[in-house]
């Protein structure tokens, strides 16, 4: 008898930070896709929830010695510590966005996990969006003549009490908004440079509420980005592209795309799905991957940005 291909056992794999995108899409995605098999969560407050044992990544280690991934869906300040103890045990990590809360702390993490012949995948969940594949493929032959992002939420409906969004290292309204410059660096062929931004900051706050940014594509093209935290109702997470043969507009954070104002299929939005998926082939197959040019882009906006008082903000 001949074997067929084997299928291999599914990837035992720890979650930490049991928060909100842990439970609206992290759960979902692994319980669907049969290359993991969750083994544990670890949260701080594991004693207020039932499907969490460990309450740390630590107690976790020592406690499911068998896992041999974990996925941070923590806020970015404090995870590069997290992803570092994960490596230093042998584990391969899958980082929720943005990476890390500096860029020093990213590239720390890529050169120990090369160092360790370990996976580590820093991931855009935005980039998994139905339409952005078919919006990059459009554009590779285009010449693009300007684009605009307008990004806007009310971050009471959609971080309700996320005090650490505000803090140094949460970026504010770039928490979000990097989704955006996560999509715009995946489908434009060109480099995409920050040329200067606005940021207003609430008074007794210190990540911006509301932004705007100058960009230029290839040296040579402005892109502007608008992001707004304040805004009320239905959301807008919109990015417009317009080149030489037309326009394209990517809309619903990258769920829809629209070409010559013409809707196309793009098939059924499974983000968290994708990520799972492509990481459990990085873990097969031996690869990383650390795109970190969303967050130059949003350091950049913070190194270079007008800083303005704003009103001050209570969730
Ligand atoms: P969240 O609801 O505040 O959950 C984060 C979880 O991380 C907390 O429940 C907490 O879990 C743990 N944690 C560890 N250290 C923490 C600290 N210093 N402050 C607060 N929580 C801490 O946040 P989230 O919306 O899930 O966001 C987590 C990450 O996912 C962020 O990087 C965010 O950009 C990204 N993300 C969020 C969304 C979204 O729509 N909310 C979408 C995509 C990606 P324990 O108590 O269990 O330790």
């Amino acid at each position: 008898m001949v074997d067929g291909p084997r299928t291999p056992a599914p990837i035992a794999l720890g979650l930490i930070g049991v928060g909100k995108i842990a439970r609206d899409q992290h759960l979902p995605a692994i319980a669907q896709e049969r290359s993991f098999r969750l083994v544990a969560m670890a949260s701080r407050d594991a004693a207020d929830q039932q499907d969490v044992i460990y309450s740390s990544l630590t107690e976790l280690l020592a406690g499911t010695p068998e896992v041999t991934a974990i996925s941070l869906a923590s806020p970015p300040v404090g995870r590069a510590d997290l992803a570092r103890e994960a490596l230093l045990a042998g584990k391969h990590v899958m980082l929720e966005k943005p990476p890390c809360a500096s860029l020093g702390e990213a590239h720390a993490l890529e050169a120990l996990a090369r160092q360790k012949a370990l996976t580590l995948f820093a991931t855009w969940h935005s980039r998994e969006a139905a339409g952005v594949a078919g919006a990059r493929a459009w554009l590779a032959d285009k010449r693009i003549t300007g684009g605009q992002i307008a990004w806007r939420e009310d971050v009471r409906v959609w971080h309700p009490g996320q005090n650490w969004i505000f803090a140094p290292g949460g970026m504010g309204v770039f928490d979000p908004g990097i989704n955006a410059l996560s999509i715009l660096t995946e489908i434009l062929p060109g480099a995409l440079t920050l040329r200067s931004a606005d940021l207003e900051v609430p008074e007794n706050l210190h990540g911006p509420i509301r932004a705007r940014i100058e960009m230029i594509h290839d040296f040579d093209v402005p892109m502007a980005g608008q992001f707004d935290f304040l805004y009320e109702g239905v959301p807008h997470w919109t990015i417009d592209i317009h080149t030489d043969q037309g326009s394209l507009r990517l809309d619903r954070g990258g769920s829809r795309l629209t070409i010559a104002e013409a809707e196309v299929d793009c098939g059924e939005d499974r983000e968290y799905r994708r990520l799972y998926r492509r990481f459990a082939r990085m873990v097969l197959g031996g690869t990383s991957e650390v795109d970190l040019r969303p967050l130059v882009l949003v350091a950049d906006a913070m190194l270079v940005g007008d800083r303005n008082k704003a009103p001050p903000f209570h969730f």
